[in-house]
């Protein structure tokens, strides 16, 4: 995504690397969770000119009321999407060579030099390809190119260590800082992700944590409190409060994935504003959004 505002300072190129090992009810790439190619289907798009129907080698298209794809046949070539003149058919997630990609982010070099932006790898979980991202970064960096890692922080402290000489910054998600809480809504033990943003708050210069705040989730006082000391005893100050809101949920649908949050309503802004204020005062450098 060329011209990103939002994954740190400047005009950014974000590059997201698919895979997650977190399934977070709220997140807002879906696409991005699983380490394979998807299909996307917008059936508000479609013009029903059954073109995608005629390319398919494999017979994985065939038409009820509309386009319907067999998965157990699909082999992700992405003939249909390139044949859809509707754009209603996209095929999420290639392989690339780190070069390829290099290539890419070179394009944008003037921006980043007039805007003092750079290039931010996000997800899904760019730490779920340490090689990958570890080769990009070096080259990124030997370029002068400022880099940006988004991370959930669950990856192995070792994967962290390898990569940390070549980020800039790190934009760190903290979720729950409970731990039996955080297993049951994320799926896994925060032990390791607060064991990684301590390695990163004693060893690395700039880092803000980013709380996404979603209400009946995680904005209650108990959580906000813990989170605040935690970050408090780390020394971390630069906190980005990100509110809930269900915008992913339209990709949810074209992924025919279930949208779990489907009752749970934006954060006011008086109440982020309560929430920013209450923590503003106690010397955190607090920022609504990202
Ligand atoms: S991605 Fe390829 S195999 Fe799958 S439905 Fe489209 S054309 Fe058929
Ligand atoms: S090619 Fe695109 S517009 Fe045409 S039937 Fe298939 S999905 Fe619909």
């Amino acid at each position: 995504m060329r011209f990103s505002l939002h994954d740190g300072p400047g005009l950014r190129t974000t590059v997201f690397l698919k895979g997650c090992p977190l399934r977070c009810p709220w997140c807002h790439n879906p696409e991005s969770q699983s380490y394979q190619s998807e299909a996307m289907y917008a059936s508000d798009r479609c013009i029903s000119c059954l073109a995608c129907c005629s390319v398919c080698e494999s017979g994985a298209l065939h038409w009820d009321h509309g386009p319907e794809r067999d998965p157990a046949r699909c082999t992700l070539c992405g003939a249909c999407s390139e044949a859809c003149p509707a754009e209603a058919r996209k095929l999420v997630g290639k392989q690339i060579p780190v070069r390829e990609l290099i290539k890419e982010i070179r394009r944008d070099i003037a921006f980043f030099d007039e805007s003092g932006g750079g290039v931010t790898f996000s997800g899904g979980e760019p730490l779920a390809q340490p090689q990958f991202l570890e080769a990009a970064l070096a080259v990124c960096k030997s370029e002068g190119i400022h880099t940006v890692v988004d991370t959930c922080g669950y990856a192995p402290s070792a994967v962290i260590r390898r990569i940390m000489p070549y980020v800039d910054e790190f934009l760190f998600d903290l979720k729950l800082a409970d731990d039996a809480r955080h297993r049951q809504v994320v799926g896994v033990s925060n032990a390791l992700i607060l064991e990684n943003l301590g390695i990163i708050a004693r060893e690395h210069a700039a880092v803000a944590v980013r709380i996404p705040v979603i209400p009946g989730i995680n904005d209650d006082e108990d959580n906000l409190e813990q989170s605040f000391r935690l970050l408090g005893e780390l020394g971390l100050s630069n906190v980005d409060l990100l509110p809930y809101h269900a915008s992913a949920m339209e990709k949810y649908r074209r992924l025919s994935l279930a949208y779990r949050l489907t009752d749970v309503k934006s954060p006011a802004a008086a109440r982020m504003q309560e929430i920013a204020a209450r923590f503003a005062c106690r010397g955190f450098q607090i920022r609504i959004g990202g």
